[in-house]
């Protein structure tokens, strides 16, 4: 099959992050078997979803994982002006669809170079590992990057997750943590507002609070050139609260994230807020003792990519990508996960990540191609009995 041919197969599976990826994940596991290639898989509790491994060459230490995920993000709300879960090609060098730059078209590449896998005598293995729900939070993958650790008796030293980066090398991501801040207060006559704790106002001064620890942090240089921005930044993207101008809010809560950069722990800064929170409370339980804030995690945390330039894979990704421009970025990805797991990690893969997550998403042809001279290359190197 052609690479436009599985890509068009893929984009036809409307999988979005939370939904059962049984469809997709099915299609690619038959794909697979019949190339000969013995599937694994892991799957959810309930049954519903499930993550794919595979290897393809020699059970021998020192292999190379290339790894994505099946799942994209809603259509919902969005100007298609085509349907967005049939590939199309408007004769403009762009192959359209949800799905196609992130990242299905590095799933059809990995796919379609599968036979040049197999013929090719690899002295070192490569690994297929696609997970689900990436899309809601980078759910799938630690259980995936744990699966592959403890499934094989041999080791693969890389992973290369191939996230739309224009084919460009990113060796650093920034770790994500998104929170949910609740606030009890007390409610009243908007007059009393000396003699009750309104919500609103507390919560007003915790995002204050969060605003002036992001700028302490820039004010300390705690800055790392390599991101843009080049800081840990917090931030609160929703807030709710109250009912009317005269009424004292007994309810408001916020949502936040944070983007660490590797030398910030968002532990560290979560755990600052919690001590301020409860010296809150003791205060404020003064004026109304059932005075309350409680914060939760939204999405369990994404952690940080940090590969070191003379790490072994930053060699070979710049000479597979024939890029030597090395990146950052400050979305969340899997790259993170799997360096968690001992194995050395870069995003490389085609497309913009900029046609991500947007109506018309679309992928270049000459991406595509790109993708599979990446993988083609890494055939080549892995034949090599130089590859260490
Ligand atoms: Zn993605």
């Amino acid at each position: 099959m052609t690479v436009e041919k599985i890509l068009a197969k893929l984009v036809s599976f409307p999988v979005l992050g939370g939904e059962s990826n049984i469809s997709i994940l099915n299609w690619i596991k038959d794909y697979l078997e019949t190339h000969g290639i013995t599937v694994h898989l892991v799957p959810n509790e309930e049954g519903t979803k499930a993550s794919l491994h595979c290897r393809i060459g020699p059970a021998l230490d020192g292999g190379v994982i290339l790894s994505g995920h099946m799942d994209v993000v809603p259509v919902e709300g969005q100007e298609w002006s085509t349907d967005p879960f049939v590939l199309t090609d408007k004769n403009d060098g762009k192959l359209y669809g949800r799905g196609s730059c992130d990242m299905k078209g590095f799933l059809a590449c990995c796919l379609a170079v599968l036979p040049q896998m197999i013929k090719a005598d690899l002295k070192k293995p490569i690994y297929f590992a696609f997970s689900y729900d990436e899309e809601v939070g980078c759910l799938a993958a630690p259980e995936l990057a744990q699966a592959i650790n403890t499934h094989y008796s041999e080791t693969p030293k890389y992973a290369i997750i191939g996230e739309p980066s224009m084919m460009e090398p990113i060796v650093g991501q920034k770790g994500i943590y998104i929170l949910e801040t609740y606030v009890n207060g007390s409610a009243g006559h908007s007059s009393r507002i000396k003699q009750e704790v309104s919500a609103i106002h507390e919560a007003m001064r915790l995002i204050l609070w969060l605003e002036n620890r992001m700028d302490r942090l820039i004010a300390n240089g705690r800055l790392d050139k390599r991101f843009h921005p080049p800081h840990s930044s917090i931030h609160i993207g929703l807030v709710k609260g109250g009912i009317a101008p005269n009424v004292i809010a007994d309810k408001a809560h916020f949502y936040w994230d944070l983007r660490t950069i590797p030398m910030d722990d968002y532990f560290d800064i979560v755990n600052e807020f919690e001590t301020h929170c409860r010296q809150r409370e003791r205060e404020l339980k003064r004026v109304f003792p059932g005075f309350s804030i409680k914060t939760k995690e939204n999405h369990p945390p994404v952690p940080h990519l940090d590969t070191k330039a003379d790490d072994d894979i930053v060699d070979l990704i710049k000479r597979i990508s024939e890029n030597s421009e090395l990146n950052t970025v400050s979305y969340a990805a899997e790259a993170g996960q799997f360096a968690n797991e001992g194995f050395q990690s870069a995003i490389c893969g085609p497309g913009s990540i900029a046609q991500a997550h947007r109506a018309n998403e679309f992928i270049a042809k000459e991406q595509l191609e790109k993708g599979m001279q990446m993988i083609d290359k890494l055939v080549r190197e892995l034949s090599s009995e130089k590859f260490t």
